[in-house]
């Protein structure tokens, strides 16, 4: 079992939090008047938050981080343990060249 970061729930929680954004973009072009912008608004930003705080834990150590990346490889270094924090995708995807490099 690889100690990764998981891609998917970071791009799920940045994904909800730019809904929230929009939502809220919504709010204030429709004069603050339509309540279902702000109920979707505010259920995102519940969503993204919970997925973040799933996401943005250290592999090694469970320690909580801020940041995350779409599309970086990792996710920087670890306040705690100092590791590296990669993310499954860049992982796989050095597994699948090494297995290519073999043939
Ligand atoms: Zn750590």
């Amino acid at each position: 079992m690889k100690k990764t970061l998981n891609r998917k729930l970071t791009r799920c929680w940045m994904a909800f939090m730019a809904g929230s954004l929009f939502f809220l973009l919504f709010l204030f072009v429709s004069g603050g008047g339509a309540v279902v912008f702000s109920v979707l608004s505010i259920a995102c930003l519940v969503i993204g938050v919970i997925l973040l705080l799933i996401a943005n834990r250290c592999p090694h150590c469970g320690n909580g981080f801020r940041g995350g990346s779409w599309s970086k490889p990792h996710a920087g270094y670890c306040n705690k343990c100092g590791k590296l924090m990669e993310y499954d995708d860049t992982v796989a995807e050095r597994e699948r060249r090494r297995t290519l490099r073999k043939d």
